[in-house]
């Protein structure tokens, strides 16, 4: 088995960049190549019920179909005062799958009577790591903040403009990549895998 590669479940140049620059930070010396590396991989179907369910499907699903060791994450917006919705369904809260705008108005016209005190809210993220033999770890990182009334900022995607991290004054669509991947629940887990990788793979 190759365990100098690593390839990461998704698309997203961006969470290759900085899983990447993860890895090399701590002084991996492990490869890390994208799911485009392998067009012909089938989409999973995410039938899991908790990010780290999701996550860990992804992660054999690609490990199986390439025989490398894959990294897969899963990651949502938590809302205090919906129990943790949207959760799990945070790419399709208003129907359709990644309409990002759509599921951003939606959440804040359903929140709309809601005060300050009662606007809690977390973006959570299951990174996992699967390997061809069936091996698997999952790691968890979590962003808390409050939930703004009116979106504010241009960068990032999805819920950013409106989640405000604990002690900023800015959104998290506000902070440039770099301040965003410092505090993110998905850098966070990106980091929690450290260790896991360096325990599998040496
Ligand atoms: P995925 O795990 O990358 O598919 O993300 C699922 C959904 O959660 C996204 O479509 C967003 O709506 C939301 N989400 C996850 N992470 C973030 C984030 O860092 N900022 C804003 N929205 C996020």
């Amino acid at each position: 088995m190759d365990m100098t590669r690593l390839i990461l479940a998704t698309r997203n140049a961006g969470k290759i960049t900085e899983l990447r620059a993860i890895l090399a930070d701590a002084g991996l010396p492990h490869d890390l190549v994208g799911a485009e590396a392998y067009p012909d991989i089938p989409d999973v179907r995410e039938t899991g019920v908790t990010f780290a369910e999701n996550a860990l499907l992804k992660a054999h699903a690609l490990a199986q179909a390439t025989g490398l060791p894959a990294v897969a994450d899963d990651s949502g917006l938590c809302v205090d005062v919906l129990h943790g919705a949207p959760g799990i369904f945070s790419a399709r809260w208003a129907g359709r799958h990644g309409d990002d705008k759509a599921n951003l108005d939606l959440l804040l016209a359903q929140l709309g009577d809601i005060g300050e005190a009662h606007r809690g809210a977390h973006f959570a993220c299951a990174a996992a790591l699967a390997l061809p033999d069936g091996t698997q770890r999952v790691v968890e990182g979590q962003l808390k903040g409050t939930l703004r009334h009116t979106p504010a900022g241009t960068n990032g995607f999805g819920y950013d403009p409106i989640l405000q991290p604990e002690g900023e004054t800015r959104t998290c669509a506000e902070l440039s990549p770099e301040e965003k991947n410092a505090i993110s629940h998905r850098g966070k887990a990106f980091r929690a895998l450290v260790p896991v990788v360096r325990e599998l793979l040496g």
